[in-house]
């Protein structure tokens, strides 16, 4: 028994809606899709667990690397390897003629030491900024890794019926790269990562603490932009017990991290160019009683609106540089960019969401608020239309409030969460590039 729903003038897939009524009728998937789904799973867990127990800092991402381009040439895909040095992709050509897209992944780990007692818990360790680190998968990039070879070999098994290309890439350095080189997104746009292939739209997920069995997908601005700040004040060295005889540099950095707070709370609009400056570093002085000549400041500021972005780099320099000025110090001020804001286009967004919500059922298919981490998909979205969207993966009972964020050593993935991911993005993809009725 087949079970047909229409959704208007939009172009449906065999593939999406040919349920079977009895206990897959909620899946939304063909049969075969399904069965594809079913034979993948318990292998799709079992990489997650591999690629957590061996963690690779961004840009060595060689094992893992190795491990994907293996798969995707089992299931006879086109394979590029060393796309920005560790970067993977895949490109499968369905039997019918149709539009590109393309799915992304990150792969890389954290310098973060794992805790808790998970069996497949991360022992390794590495060299970070020339310190000895603990390596964690502490952002789930695991689960996207596998979640993305899953569906690779879902699809890859209806080539014939699949009308298009789907381009697979395995990104590296998403986390943030060495000073002075270009994160993964960015580095494998300047390598060419599509190739001659022009895609129409590109998908990402991310695991995220929301519920499990549910994704998060809100159109417009989604993730913020983040750049880096380095503040040097210069003042005017002296005793500590005369400082009219010099300019102290201490007091007017305390004056500038006050300012600064100003630009989130007084100078941008609060609702339209929401803004977050953080001073993370001051370092300053070698003894109490010795005013110094100056004080280094490390932050930094996060943005949702694109739009704003001059404005806001505008007003920083100004008050950072004014303010010190009140005083006859000097100050310099170098803004670094570090990612844009991920900004989902609404109707894409639209579409991508309908399309998920046939396969997880509307009430899975959440809205939520745009967040002030960064991702470097969103230099993809530059190129192509993209859409980004979170998975939960909040153990049952765990509230996003318990839950340990991501970057903690006890981040954690409720691993029947990933299923959710794969249905969320083979739904997305399908619903592109899916057997025409
Ligand atoms: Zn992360
Ligand atoms: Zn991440």
């Amino acid at each position: 028994m087949f079970k047909f729903v229409s959704f208007g003038a939009m172009a449906v897939s065999l593939l999406l809606l040919a349920a079977p009524a009895s206990a897959q009728e909620q899946t939304g998937f063909a049969p075969a899709v399904e069965t594809s789904i079913q034979s993948v799973l318990p292998r799709m867990i079992a990489w997650r667990r591999d690629f957590h127990q061996h963690p690779e800092l961004s840009y060595e991402e060689v094992r893992t690397a190795r491990i994907v381009a293996a798969h995707l040439r089992r299931l006879r895909l086109e394979v590029r390897t060393g796309v920005a040095q560790t970067g993977v992709v895949g490109v499968l050509r369905g039997g019918r003629p149709g539009p590109v897209i393309a799915l992304r992944a990150d792969m890389d780990a954290l310098p973060v030491t794992e805790e808790g007692d998970l069996p497949f818990r991360s022992r390794a360790r590495g060299a970070y900024n020339g310190q000895d680190v603990g390596i964690m998968h502490a952002c789930g990039h695991d689960t996207h890794v596998a979640i993305l070879m899953a569906a690779a070999e879902v699809l890859a098994a209806r080539r014939e019926e699949i009308a298009g290309t789907i381009i697979f890439v395995f990104q590296p350095s998403e986390e943030g790269a060495p000073p002075g080189q270009l994160g993964g997104a960015r580095r494998m746009l300047a390598e060419n990562v599509f190739g001659d292939l022009r895609p129409e739209a590109m998908f990402g997920l991310h695991a995220w603490p929301g519920d499990s069995g549910t994704i998060i997908m809100i159109p417009g601005p989604f993730m913020a932009g983040s750049d880096r700040i380095d503040i040097t004040v210069t003042g005017s060295q002296t005793h500590g017990a005369q400082p009219h005889a010099g300019i102290d540099p201490i007091v007017v950095s305390s004056q500038i991290i006050n300012a600064l707070q100003t630009i989130p709370s007084r100078q941008m609009d609060a609702v339209r160019s929401p803004v977050i400056v953080t001073i993370g570093m001051i370092q300053g002085g070698v003894r109490y009683n010795i005013i110094p000549q100056t004080v280094l400041m490390q932050g930094t500021v996060r943005y949702l609106n694109p739009q704003t972005r001059e404005d806001l780099y505008a007003r920083i320099r100004r008050t950072v540089t004014e303010t010190a000025a009140t005083s006859g110090a000097t100050a310099e001020v170098t803004i670094s960019e570090n990612a844009i804001p991920t900004v989902n286009p609404p109707e894409l967004t639209e579409r991508a969401r309908a399309a998920a919500a046939r396969a997880l059922g509307q009430g899975n298919v959440r809205g939520g608020y745009p967040v002030m981490p960064a991702e470097d998909f969103a230099y993809f979205q530059q190129a192509v239309p993209g859409v980004f969207f979170f998975y939960g993966v909040n153990a049952p009972g765990v509230s996003t409030e318990q839950a340990a964020p991501n970057h903690n050593p006890r981040f954690f993935v409720h691993e029947p969460a990933m299923e959710t991911g794969l249905r969320a993005m083979l739904a997305i993809a399908l619903d592109r590039v899916g057997a025409q009725p």
